[in-house]
């Protein structure tokens, strides 16, 4: 591994689900701990880190449980439920000796700070990691969509999406054994070929941006770190 990380800021994307560990809903305090250790490798490398967290785990806004409550407020529910992740990671990420700050979309100044950008930028500077809450604030969005927004007001070097598989497959790896995958891809690939990466609107805000995106596995230990340092395996959009 090289002594100096390939990038200097990133924003990790991380969904809801995969801070359940084996269970079927919410969270696996001990499994949200071993990822806060792959995430404190990576700060110990000197990269700063900022992470966007989703809340599949807890509330999507279209899922059934949101049947008959109106998309907005089932949306806002959705935003809720990534703050109670974030300050999960927080206290985790915490307990292993790491200063957290947690911004979120929604200010609720009681809980955690309101999203500022330069503040968020000093944070990172003083070699805080960032959690950004609650989404972009807007209902009809999602967190994908968050994670490319705030990666491009920090001036991220790169948007690491931490998946259940270590890249981008042509098709559900877990049920197609036939899936092909690809080491690199560019935005149109992912749009036009319909990949399963992130959402149109966050793989446009990132081409409009020449943001890269990393697709790995963040169930791999030292993955995270492999990533920063351009080993292992991955996918690169860009
Ligand atoms: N959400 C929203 N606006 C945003 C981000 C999220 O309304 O900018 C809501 C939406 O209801 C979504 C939920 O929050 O279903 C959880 O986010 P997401 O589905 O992106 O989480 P993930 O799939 O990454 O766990």
């Amino acid at each position: 591994m090289s002594d100096t990380p390939v990038f200097k800021r990133v924003l990790l994307k991380l969904s809801g689900e995969g801070l359940m560990g084996k269970k079927q809903f919410g969270l696996d305090t001990e499994y949200v701990d071993q990822i806060a250790s792959e995430v404190v490798k990576v700060h110990k490398l000197g990269t700063q880190i900022c992470l966007v967290i989703g809340g599949g785990n807890i509330f999507r806004g279209i899922s059934d449980a949101a049947a008959g409550i109106d998309r907005t407020s089932a949306d806002h529910m959705g935003m809720l439920a990534t703050v109670m992740n974030a300050l999960a990671m927080q206290s985790a990420l915490e307990r292993q000796g790491v200063q957290t700050r947690v911004q979120s979309a929604i200010p609720m100044q009681s809980v955690c700070e309101p999203y500022i950008r330069r503040r968020a930028i000093r944070h990172m500077e003083k070699g805080r990691i960032v959690i950004f809450a609650a989404g972009t604030g807007n209902p009809f969005f999602t967190t994908d969509t968050a994670a490319a927004l705030r990666a491009v007001e920090m001036n991220c070097d790169a948007i690491l999406k931490g998946t259940q598989v270590d890249g981008v497959y042509s098709a559900d790896p877990k049920k197609d054994p036939n899936a092909q995958r690809y080491d690199r891809l560019n935005y149109k690939e992912v749009l036009t070929k319909d990949l399963k990466v992130m959402d149109a609107a966050a793989i446009t805000l990132a081409r409009e941006n020449s943001l890269p995106i990393v697709v790995f596995s963040m169930h791999e230990p030292g993955s995270f770190a492999n990533v920063v340092n351009a080993q292992g395996l991955f996918t690169v959009i860009k």
